[in-house]
């Protein structure tokens, strides 16, 4: 009776938006729905419309009718055919943790859903599934809902057995939807693949308001198409995670380059180790400027206990590269690690004298940007606007890209970018060729990232950081690197064809026909035409 009522109570938002069109201010009727008893509750409070309304990226703003606070898959679907079935429809558009950077999850004049609600509330109080063991799979997994944080989902898996998943991105604070629809990476990658090669099954709500199960071998296409599908083909509700036992440790090391060509052939070494012999678990990277050396995120690791006093680095100046790499142990492998270490580190050509090595739990390894956050919230650094770019290079040009980008274009100043410039390489074999996302046509692929922070009063502004990504994209497209957006951002439909490529494009538009034919949902990626705008009635 309840869900009936929700139903009705949808169909009703439905029509009055696509025939009589909102007004600026909600009518009563919308007002007076508030929570609909075992339902998912429609909200059109004003700050939870302004909420869904911003991102982290602080670029883009576009408000919503109303925000969809959900408690399952099937308010979800009932909400996505309530638009599918209305005369014009209206978009929708899932909101992970809204850490989008150019409102790719926002829904102007449509309906945001908010993730964050669903079951994973219920499950905080006690209903969450369990970890469990499949021999088919040949491991441990975990059914999670979509709208799930990483964080909970490590903390929950490592306080039942033990656990935690694979492949990981290097914030935790961030929703498995989220990141499944991108690709999810960040150092562990080159090994265990982007978290979406981590993922054995999904449910999704598609346009048309079906929840789906999904994988490998159930509805292959949606399931592939989900992953790294940009919220284009439906809502995932639930994601089967991969899961294996967690270390107890981390050895978290990181050496100093001068030489573009020794550093990045260490990275590409470090990550063509196989699985049976040594290697590191996680290989990342950075670009620093020698007068700096510190970078505000990163900085905790030149601390009082670890000082910068690199009398080799007086005659650099300019750009240095700093390799980052761990090695996962547990208390009782506590010798052999440092062999391990030793012996990795004996291969490699960074300076002398400039390697810094700490030791910590793997919780706080993993969550350590966390603690970046929470200063850079408490001075009010948070909340500014990040003109963030993120690109694959392949290996083959990434010896131009410095060239003409870190030396070229920055100048040797990392100084000017406004933030950290992350650069590591990852293995093409372990990304499924099947899934939705982008990368360049190359076995070693790069990922720079370059994660600027337009702070107010800084020299580095909006606008100045802006044209600097510009002129990057601008270089990447003359010198023919073939680089690819991650986290894509692309504003004409032939600037999409050409992300995708002949007939990967062919296939994500026969993929958005199939499954959301009236291209309802995640309009903010601006893919496809969306449905009009309420307002244009
Ligand atoms: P949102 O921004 O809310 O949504 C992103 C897109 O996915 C939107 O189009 C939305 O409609 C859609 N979507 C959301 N939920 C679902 C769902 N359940 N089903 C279908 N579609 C959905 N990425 C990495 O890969 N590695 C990193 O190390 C990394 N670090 C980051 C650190 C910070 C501080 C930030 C802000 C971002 C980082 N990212 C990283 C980027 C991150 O992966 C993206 O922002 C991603 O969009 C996830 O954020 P979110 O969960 O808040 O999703």
């Amino acid at each position: 009776m309840a869900r009936c009522l929700a139903f009705m109570l949808l169909v009703l938002i439905s029509s009055l938006i696509s025939t009589v069109g909102l007004p600026v201010e909600p009518p009563a009727e919308l007002l007076q729905l508030g929570d609909v008893a075992g339902g998912g509750r429609l909200s059109v409070d004003a700050s939870d419309v302004r909420e869904a309304s911003r991102d982290f990226g602080g670029l883009a703003r576009a408000e919503p009718v109303a925000v969809f606070q959900p408690r399952g898959a099937g308010d979800v679907a009932a909400l996505v055919r309530a638009a599918y079935g209305s005369a014009r429809g209206f978009r929708v558009s899932a909101r992970g943790h809204g850490h989008s950077i150019s409102g790719q999850a926002q829904a102007p004049g449509g309906v945001v859903v908010d993730m964050s609600h669903g079951p994973g509330a219920a499950a905080r109080a006690g209903a969450r599934a369990l970890p469990a063991y499949s021999s088919a799979l040949g491991g441990h997994y975990v059914d999670v809902w979509g709208g799930e944080l990483w964080v909970d989902v490590l903390n929950w898996t490592l306080s039942h057995g033990g656990l935690a998943p694979r492949s990981w991105t290097d914030y935790l604070y961030l929703s498995v939807g989220g990141t499944l629809s991108n690709a999810g990476i960040s150092g562990q990658a080159f090994h265990h693949g982007p978290q979406i090669s981590n993922v054995y099954e999904l449910d999704v709500v598609t346009g048309k308001g079906e929840v789906v199960t999904c994988s490998e071998a159930q509805n292959p296409d949606l399931f592939f198409g989900a992953l790294g599908g940009l919220g284009q083909f439906g809502i995932i509700t639930r994601a089967r995670i991969a899961l294996e036992r967690a270390p107890q440790r981390v050895r978290w090391i990181r050496a100093l380059y001068s030489n573009f060509a020794e550093f990045t052939a260490d990275q590409e070494r470090l990550i063509s180790l196989g699985a049976g012999g040594r290697r590191f678990d996680y290989v990342e990277g950075f670009v620093v400027a020698a007068e700096g050396l510190i970078n505000n995120w990163r900085s905790s690791f030149f601390s009082p206990q670890n000082p910068v006093k690199l009398s080799s680095l007086k005659h650099h100046s300019g750009v240095l590269y700093c390799l980052e790499v761990t090695k996962n142990y547990d208390e009782d492998d506590a010798e052999s690690v440092d062999q391990d270490v030793d012996a990795l580190l004996g291969e490699l050509n960074f300076l002398p004298g400039t390697v810094f090595t700490t030791d910590l739990p793997y919780v706080d390894f993993l969550d350590r940007v966390h603690k970046a956050e929470l200063k850079l919230r408490a001075k009010g650094m948070w909340e500014v606007p990040h003109p963030w770019l993120n690109l694959f290079v392949p290996a083959s040009r990434i010896a131009d890209f410095d060239r003409g980008v870190f030396r070229g274009i920055l100048g040797g100043r990392t100084a000017g970018a406004g933030g950290p410039i992350l650069i590591y390489p990852m293995n093409k074999h372990k990304w499924d060729p099947r899934s939705s996302v982008v990368t360049p046509d190359e076995e070693v692929f790069y990922l720079v990232a370059f994660l600027r922070s337009a702070v107010p009063g800084a020299p580095e502004s909006l606008e100045a950081l802006s044209r600097q990504n510009q002129r990057i994209l601008d270089f990447c497209a003359e010198a023919g690197i073939g680089a690819k957006q991650y986290l894509p951002n692309h504003k004409a439909r032939h600037e999409w064809a050409e992300h995708f490529g002949g007939a990967r494009w062919e296939r994500f538009a026969r993929l958005k026909a199939e499954f959301d034919p009236r291209a309802i949902l995640a309009a903010g990626q601006g893919i496809f035409p969306p449905p009009a705008l309420v307002s244009d009635s």
